[in-house]
């Protein structure tokens, strides 16, 4: 906004500024009249952002005033498209009625942000939408995640500069908006979230430092209470020992208090976690297994989440996706879930009446959080209302899973609203068709005065009647306006009929409005029976609810117990639909399984698809996997990483059986993926995401590689992968897949007795290449790139020439290989022991290289030569000096 204070200000433009001022991140929606008025750059970026017309309205230091507006009906479609747009927005009302000569009063009733939003047309029905706070101490910084619809509260710290570990924590939780405290070096730490994409808010710095050093500023000790207040006694403790919890809590409750005030009551509770609490999958692993969003357009298509998410209600699809977000390391805990899921597969009649239940119930989660923060509608009630009518039949299905201790968990959770039922079934008016928020019967006095405004306008209808014969004009109406109230119309050729007592009132074309005494009286009796039943419906619909938000403690449990449900429903339904088998859980750390599949792929494939083994064991803890292209590696290392991931959620697996480990991480490190924004290439983003895995991974984790080290020349690239290799087996231990196009690699398995060599079974009949999608122990033959890129449709001339380029290659290359020479990573696995051989092999490479940049040399030389201006002299001493030099090569 436009910092130049105007010399002259109109009193509705300094009361803008005045507003503008403590809003000056957000756009200013200032209500004149039936408008949301934007003014200065709010009025550039909005009309620019939503195609609405840029205007102007008076002038500021000599300037025109850019303005531009939308009318107060349609604010929710630009609102959602803002909000969406990543911009915050804050509504500034009238708040009294326009007087002549007065300025309206105005302030600012609601503040829209990205992570605020509670409104249902707002938010993704299946994400949950959450805030995160972020404080950076010089040890520690704080990490807090509040979903305000669920008022739930997660925090944790981290080491400082562990980038690493908050990137791990964005992902587990996706917040819409990163509250960050206006503090000295924090920009960087904007510039960092909003690279990421991410969308960042200041609160403002002094507030903060108000708040915790000053005493004679009363928001000094305002956090603090708020704290004590709301939290159990042990949890204050800990906030208080841990000053990067109690900072994030600080700047959160000014935060909220600013823009969502309403909700600071809310917060009972706070749930601390360490973030090895859950199965850590790092930005790289949950991107590569397309987990929550695929690769393509960030959508949720061909993902996990999609397939797995069978869920009845929009609060059993988030939940799906919080589990498979934080992936659980308890044992006992997947086990409950798991004896649910398994339970509801097998008792067919159960889960289909589940489903006929589930599916009828509401968004009541996000009902009760729009109750708690007073945002709910009459709509919000009735669906409450018509969703709680359904918890005794779902209790009692929940009763045939008495020897199953979650379930009867998720029963005790759910209380019995009978009472809640039935007065909001008596209250609420739930027929579309009346006008109503109170259902006629629910009080006497409400009911008397309907009476009277039904009366009030049968009087009406007789009045006009009477009139009519009174008059003698057959055509005079009785019609209302809001401006001008009723009145009694006469065509022009009947005003001279108009009797005495009819006072003139507003002059239309061909017509003459009139007033009367009668219709006068008629008119007020009407007028305040409808304030009163305003008013009257208003208050009862306040004491409903009172009444309701009595019972947000246990609605609030039904609610999670419903969401819990349904996601376990989900699971079953998937596994259902698509032959899941329960897994074993094995402490030897083995990841055994038979005929595992993509549950993904096998999605699209259907029966094509061909289920593979997997025999990760103390025997077997590396395997190096080689293959054609396209023969099925990538996909092969995906689905062990998404069983794993799917057993550790509580979810059945794409399996004939499978005895699998908890593990503690997954590591991923495929395909290539550069990081332009943040300037990094493809090879540094490569070999960064593998350091991660190589510092990170324990002997509990499950590493995949697909092809590391590809990014750079072939001799690089094996060393590295080698080393890669040979750490990941020797130190830390941890099972891994390693996909490789270098056959060099394969010899590892002759070194070490630990690794092993699988491939992707492929064949030849004639010409074509059959991919068979196998995995199968031995190396494969070949990576068959050129019969891949034929299939691709490389022109034939192209292919040919690789084809002749190829022969040349393997010939040159086994021209150089001494008979005797034991292979290149033989001599690299013995490096202290054999110098020489070493030194042997490294003159060949050196040989190799130098023959063929003279080769080059000479090539370039014939090239270049100008044939037409050579004496014949002169072109038999080129072609003689050409055969000596490469006579001297042979
Ligand atoms: P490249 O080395 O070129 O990256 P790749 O060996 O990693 O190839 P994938 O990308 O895993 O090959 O698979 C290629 C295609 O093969 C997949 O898109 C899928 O359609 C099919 N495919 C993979 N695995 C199977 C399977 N088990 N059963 C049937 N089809 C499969």
């Amino acid at each position: 906004m436009e910092k130049t204070v105007p010399e002259k200000l109109t009193p509705l433009m300094q009361q803008y500024f005045d507003i503008k001022q403590q809003f000056t991140d957000t756009l200013l929606f200032f209500q004149v009249g039936d408008f949301y008025e934007l003014f200065f750059d709010d009025a550039k970026i909005a009309s620019a952002f939503l195609a609405i017309t840029l205007t102007k309205r008076g002038k500021n230091n000599g300037a025109d005033i850019p303005l531009c507006g939308v009318p107060i009906h349609a604010l929710d479609h630009y609102l959602v498209k803002l909000i969406r747009g990543g911009f915050k927005v804050a509504l500034c009302d009238q708040l009294t009625k326009p007087q002549p000569g007065t300025v309206v009063q105005r302030g600012i009733t609601r503040v829209f942000t990205p992570g605020t939003l509670i409104d249902a047309g707002m938010l993704d029905d299946k994400s949950a939408s959450y805030l995160l706070t972020f404080y950076p101490l010089p040890d520690r910084w704080g990490i807090l995640f509040t979903e305000l619809l669920t008022a739930q509260l997660f925090a944790t710290t981290v080491p400082a500069d562990s980038y690493r570990h908050i990137e791990a924590e964005l992902i587990r939780f996706f917040p819409d908006e990163i509250i960050l405290p206006k503090l000295k070096k924090i920009e960087h730490f904007d510039t960092y979230f909003k690279k990421m994409g991410y969308c960042t808010s200041f609160i403002d710095a002094h507030i903060q430092a108000n708040d915790v050093q000053s005493e004679e500023e009363p928001k000094s000790s305002e956090s603090q209470a708020w704290i004590e207040q709301q939290f159990p006694a042990q949890a204050v403790r800990t906030i208080h020992q841990q000053p990067a919890f109690e900072q994030s809590l600080t700047t959160l409750y000014h935060y909220l208090k600013r823009n969502q005030s309403a909700s600071l009551e809310q917060f009972k509770s706070i749930q601390f976690y360490e973030p090895d609490d859950y199965l850590i999958l790092d930005l790289a692993t949950q991107k590569n297994l397309e987990i929550i969003n695929n690769t393509q357009d960030g959508g949720r298509k061909n993902t996990l989440f999609s397939v797995l998410d069978h869920a009845k209600t929009p609060m059993g699809s988030r939940t799906i996706k919080k589990w498979l977000s934080r992936p659980l390391v308890q044992k006992t805990s997947i086990i409950q879930r798991q004896e649910v899921v398994k339970e509801l597969v097998s008792n067919f009649e159960l889960t289909r009446k589940l489903d006929d239940n589930l599916s009828n119930i509401a968004d009541i989660e996000r009902i009760i959080g729009r109750i708690a923060l007073t945002r709910a509608t009459l709509h919000d009630y009735s669906a409450l209302k018509n969703s709680l009518s359904l918890m005794p039949k779902i209790k009692q299905l929940l009763s045939k899973l008495a020897h199953v201790p979650l379930a009867q968990a998720i029963a005790e959770k759910i209380a019995d609203f009978t009472p809640l039922v039935q007065l909001l079934e008596l209250s609420a008016n739930d027929d579309t068709a009346l006008s109503y928020t109170i259902k006629p019967g629910f009080d006497l006095e409400l009911d008397r005065l309907r009476g009277l405004s039904t009366n009030g306008h049968e009087a009406i209808l007789a009045l006009e009647q009477q009139e009519r014969i009174r008059t003698g004009i057959s055509s005079l109406k009785i019609g209302y306006t809001h401006q001008t109230g009723y009145y009694i119309e006469i065509t022009n050729p009947n005003l001279d009929k108009v009797p005495a007592d009819f006072m003139a009132q507003q002059t239309m074309v061909g017509r003459k409005r009139f007033i009367s005494q009668q219709l006068k009286a008629l008119e007020v009796e009407i007028l305040q029976a409808t304030a009163q039943i305003e008013q009257l419906e208003a208050t009862i619909f306040a004491r409903v609810k009172l009444e309701v938000a009595h019972y947000l403690a246990p609605l609030r449990h039904a609610a999670q117990s419903i969401a819990y449900l349904d996601g376990l429903f989900g699971f079953a339904a998937a596994a259902h639909h698509n032959r899941y088998i329960t897994p074993e859980f094995n402490d030897r750390q083995e990841i055994i399984i038979s005929a595992g599949r993509h549950p993904v792929v096998e999605e699209s494939l259907g029966h094509l698809f061909v289920p593979n083994n997997t025999n990760l064991t103390i025997d077997e803890s590396l395997w190096v996997i080689t293959g054609p292209n396209m023969g099925g590696k990538s996909t092969y290392l995906r689905q062990v990483g998404l069983i794993c991931i799917m057993a550790q959620c509580g979810s059945l697996v794409p399996a004939q059986a499978a005895s699998l480990p908890i593990l503690d991480r997954i590591f991923t490190r495929i395909g290539s993926g550069d990081n332009v924004a943040q300037g990094k290439s493809t090879f540094l983003v490569e070999m960064e995401e593998t350091a991660v895995i190589c510092t990170q991974a324990t002997s509990k984790s499950l590493v995949i590689l697909d092809e590391v080290g590809r990014g750079t020349s072939t001799f690089d690239g094996i060393a590295l992968a080698q080393a890669i290799i040979e750490h990941i087996f020797t130190q830390i231990t941890a099972k891994c897949l390693f996909a490789t196009h270098y056959h060099e690699l394969t010899e590892l398995a002759a070194m070490h007795p630990g690794i092993k060599n699988y491939h992707l079974a492929s064949t030849k009949k004639g010409d074509q290449l059959l991919f068979l999608h196998k995995i199968e122990p031995g190396v494969a033959p070949g990576s068959f790139g050129l019969d891949v890129a034929k299939l691709a449709g490389l022109p034939h001339s192209i292919t040919q020439r690789a084809k002749t380029i190829l022969h040349q290659l393997q010939a040159t290359s086994e021209a150089h290989q001494k008979p005797t020479q034991q292979s290149f990573l033989y001599h690299a696995a013995h490096t202290t022991s054999i110098d020489s051989d070493e030194e042997q092999l490294h003159q060949t490479i050196r040989n190799l290289e130098l023959q063929v940049t003279q080769q080059q040399e000479l090539l370039a030389q014939l090239t270049n030569l100008d044939i037409n201006n050579l004496t014949p002299r002169q072109a038999l001493e080129f072609i003689w000096d050409l055969k000596e030099k490469l006579n001297e090569k042979d």
